[in-house]
């Protein structure tokens, strides 16, 4: 382990400015997906440390809220220059306890720095309006506010970037954080607060607690001084989140499950869908919210796609994220590895044919074969169910209508790709599509300046672009009388 990347690895909770453990002393185990060891501890926090930090938040809102716009971004310019010039370190600690390679986790880390960098630009750019008034002697101000402390949940599939995009708005709209990384992953969320002690945010102002996710998250959600809660992980947990802040209404941001779609008609370049099939199918073993679930081809070009396919899936490197050359690692854990197992049996058991993989990797352990699984029908599980594997089921269609209509045929809408050469085809496509984001002719669209977010049961809110500081703000109007004019 580099030397930088121990010192980012804390193993206790970070509250008031100060580095704690839990009250009861307990610790969760932390493991590394692709040896099965375990690579250290962090504290097994609940509701008392929860309370603590959201109190702490509070406290530091009153000053942070009346730091300059300036001021929040120059510190802000500096935390994205810190997690710049310890890139390599903090990627290490991700592969660590996520697993993806090395390449795929510095990549994540520049996207975090470049989450912190957007929003440090935007917070200076909080426009408020002064509207014509319908008095003569009154005047209308619309202004806009930090909401306040604001809960923050993070997943495991991207511990880093997940947070950047919560942090990064917060910190710049003058908002203060409690923060609660997944507990497969927690260190790269706590180096969030080696990070922001270091630069100097406030004391308060950031803080990151780890433990028992039903206990942190209903005070979070509960917590009457919690003016919004941002979460990334599934729907069925993002549902629970919302039902649990109506209690105190709440804003909310809700970045949630997928099932992306990805569409091949007759007259794409083939090469280039494949391409971009793997790119959004097989990143991060294909576990993310974004990747391609369901691949839909033209019968037209059907059997050469899933030629190309299969035969571009059997190429990608299989290994631990820190060996040199490895595109894809392990899966999280073996609960991930028994679900893709599951589906996959479901759908052969169907009819489905194995194109490429199918089994666990020779490596053993939660490492897991690309696989291609051609035939597929909608009675599959995976025409509903989200796979977060590196399995990517292959159906045939015969026109655009039947496409999009299966496309659509789902709860979710966060991520959908579709390829085509036709310009007008692209248009009726792209409008046909009930997804909050659509790649057309490209695999990989995520950037910070678009706005990133699900339609349907995907989600509420953005995150990235001029649109995601928005959550982090209250609108105010002001009605200015008596001005005897
Ligand atoms: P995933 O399938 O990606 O693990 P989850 O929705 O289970 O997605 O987890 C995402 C985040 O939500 C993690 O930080 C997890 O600890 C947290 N979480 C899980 N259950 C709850 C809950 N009941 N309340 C608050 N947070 C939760």
């Amino acid at each position: 382990m580099l030397q930088k990347t121990s010192h980012f690895m804390r193993q206790a909770n970070f509250i008031d400015g100060a580095w704690v453990n839990a009250d009861s002393g307990q610790t969760i185990d932390v493991v590394n997906p692709a040896s099965g060891q375990t690579i250290g501890t962090v504290p097994k926090a609940g509701t008392a440390e929860t309370r603590r930090a959201i109190e702490a938040a509070e406290a530091a809102f009153h000053s942070w809220k009346k730091t300059s716009a300036d001021h929040r971004a120059k510190l802000l310019r500096k935390l994205h220059d810190a997690i710049m010039d310890n890139q390599d370190a903090l990627a290490e600690l991700l592969v660590m306890e996520q697993g993806k390679s090395f390449a795929e986790a510095k990549g994540e880390v520049g996207m975090s720095a470049a989450y912190i960098l957007w929003y440090a630009e935007e917070g200076r750019r909080v426009y408020g309006d002064v509207v014509p008034s319908p008095w003569a002697d009154r005047r209308i101000l619309v202004t806009k506010e930090p909401v306040g402390v604001i809960g923050a949940i993070t997943p495991w599939n991207f511990p880093s970037s997940m947070l950047a995009r919560k942090l990064g708005p917060a910190l710049a709209s003058g908002c203060t954080a409690v923060a609660k990384p997944a507990s497969q992953t927690p260190y790269s969320g706590l180096a969030w607060g080696v990070l922001c002690e270091e630069v100097g945010f406030p004391k308060g102002v950031v803080n990151i607690v780890t433990g028992a996710a039903s206990e942190i998250g209903d005070e979070l959600c509960q917590n009457p001084l919690v003016r919004k809660i941002t979460f990334t992980g599934s729907t069925e947990v993002g549902k629970t989140l919302i039902e649990k802040t109506a209690g105190t209404v709440k804003k909310v941001s809700m970045e949630l499950g997928g099932n992306a779609p990805f569409l091949v008609f007759d007259d794409a370049d083939i090469d280039r869908a494949v391409e971009g099939a793997i790119a959004a199918k097989y990143r991060n073993s294909g576990q993310t919210c974004v990747c391609t679930n369901r691949f839909f081809v033209q019968a037209g070009v059907y059997e050469a796609f899933v030629e190309k396919l299969s035969a571009a899936a059997e190429r990608l490197k299989v290994g631990p994220g820190l060996e040199e050359g490895t595109q894809q690692g392990p899966l999280i854990d073996e609960k991930a590895v028994e679900k893709v197992e599951e589906l996959i049996a479901d759908a052969t058991s169907k009819g489905g044919k194995l194109a490429a993989g199918g089994s666990r990797h020779a490596l053993g352990g939660t490492f897991f074969q690309p696989t291609v699984i051609s035939n597929a029908t909608p009675d599959m599980r995976f025409m509903k169910e989200e796979i977060f594997g590196p399995v990517a089921p292959v159906f045939r269609f015969e026109t655009e209508e039947e496409a999009v209509k299966l496309a659509n045929d789902t709860v979710f809408g966060l991520a959908c790709y579709f390829y085509t050469g036709d310009l007008g085809r692209a248009f009726r496509v792209m409008e046909g599509l009930k997804y909050g984001l659509v790649g057309v002719n490209e695999g990989i669209i995520t950037t910070v300046e678009a706005p990133f977010g699900g339609l349907k049961e995907s989600g509420l809110g953005k995150e990235g672009g001029h649109q995601g500081i928005e959550d982090y703000l209250d609108t105010k109007y002001v009605c200015i009388g008596g001005l005897g004019l």
